[in-house]
């Protein structure tokens, strides 16, 4: 069974309820399992995603303000365990990791030996994934895993995990996932969606919806009592309120147009002005996917490495072919990368590139906000 089939049978129509002080329980059964279970953690004043042994390792008591060029953790005690939308670290560390070794090659007496890496030992489980982010992953499916080339170092590390979301009470300011239709509630793809309802009182629970087999098997197995249709509608008004307190928006459908209508706007020579071509953008991006290889060897000369590393497409080099670089401005650098996450992914794929997490906004050292860029462009395209 994977996470990709879908429920046997139709779920309890408002899902079940699992009880705050139960959710270690959910958390041992994944364990038990033999999955590696992963979820967002507070480290050095900043939201990584790391091991999760208990529940208690969640940013409890912490959220943190997002705006262009800034992320800060703040303890202000909201009795919300997932009260932070997200960090810098997206699932794509795990999943499509930033340094990977591709093959080592050792020399002996009779030529070389080769040897591949592993994948990794246990399927992994994600606890926390935010819609947006859910969106992401199904994106670098499409890329990764669904196209005629299967990225094996992603599909060992995709197949098999047990993904685990929670719906976003509370967006951040750079937020604009409803624009992109990837939020605030999860869509298509989780094994269990959870809706985080009444944080600091006695009878603080999650709603649980099941979106697979193994999602149900789990609730089957942790005993869990069928939720209310009050438990649904607080759920649905915690999902509302977050969709209309958005820190940012977008008309998506119209930015292709625009887009398309202003490959030669001179506004591209004004983000040039502003962009380092520092590639943080692309770095923090869940969906970006390009890489580059990078071949090394020891002093000895006996033993050599191929790694695969996450390249950027606001590098210099990115595009450099015989007799030299294609895109040699910031402003052509920065004009292909919003037309690929708005425009051009919807050629390949029929999909958006991007799922309105905001995090190239938060984590844009000068703080390039690509909806105010898309809204900066001249708008009449008939
Ligand atoms: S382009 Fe920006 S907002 Fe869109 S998915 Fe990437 S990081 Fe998130
Ligand atoms: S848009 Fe911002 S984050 Fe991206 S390369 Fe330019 S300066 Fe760096």
């Amino acid at each position: 069974m994977t996470s990709n089939d879908p429920p046997a049978s139709p779920t309890a129509e408002a899902g079940h309820i699992l009880p705050a002080a139960h959710f270690d329980a959910l958390l041992t059964l994944l364990h038990e399992d033999g999955f590696d279970v992963r979820g967002p953690r507070v480290q050095g004043g900043a939201l990584e995603i790391g091991k999760l042994p208990n529940a208690a390792a969640l940013p409890q008591g912490c959220s943190a303000t997002q705006e262009p060029g800034a992320w800060r953790l703040q303890h202000t005690g909201t009795p919300a365990w997932f009260g932070i939308t997200h960090g810098g670290m997206s699932w794509k560390a795990l999943l499509h990791p930033a340094r990977t070794r591709l093959w080592s090659a050792e020399r002996t007496a009779d030529g070389f030996s080769v040897h591949e890496d592993a994948g990794p030992a246990k399927p992994f489980a994600f606890i926390g994934v935010r819609a947006c982010d859910l969106r992401a992953i199904a994106v670098q499916d499409n890329v990764l895993q669904r196209g005629p080339y299967v990225d094996a170092v992603y599909n060992a590390r995709r197949n098999g995990a047990f993904l685990v979301t929670v719906d976003c009470a509370e967006p951040s300011g750079t937020c604009f996932c409803v624009s992109m239709g990837s939020g605030p509630a999860a869509g298509s793809g989780y094994d269990l969606a959870l809706t985080e309802l009444d944080a600091g009182s006695a009878s603080h629970r999650f709603l649980v919806r099941t979106g697979s087999r193994a999602g149900e098997a789990v609730v089957q197995r942790l005993g869990l009592c069928e939720a209310t249709h009050q438990d649904s509608a607080s759920a649905k008004a915690i999902v509302e309120g977050a969709s209309a307190r958005m820190g940012r928006s977008m008309d998506a459908t119209a930015a292709r147009a625009t887009l398309s209508a202003n490959r030669e706007s001179p506004h591209w020579q004004d983000v040039a002005q502003r962009c380092l071509s520092c590639g943080n953008c692309t770095m923090v991006c869940p969906t970006c996917f390009c890489t580059t290889v990078e071949d090394t060897s020891d002093l000895s000369g006996d033993i050599a490495e191929r790694w695969r590393l996450w390249d950027s497409c606001f590098t210099f080099g990115f595009t450099h072919v015989a007799g030299g670089t294609v895109r040699e401005s910031a402003g052509a650098r920065y004009r292909h990368w919003i037309s690929h996450k708005l425009l051009n992914l919807h050629e390949q794929f029929d999909e958006s590139g991007c799922v309105g997490c905001g995090r190239c906004i938060t984590w844009c050292p000068v703080g390039i906000d690509i909806t105010a860029e898309v809204a900066a462009l001249p708008q009449d395209v008939s």
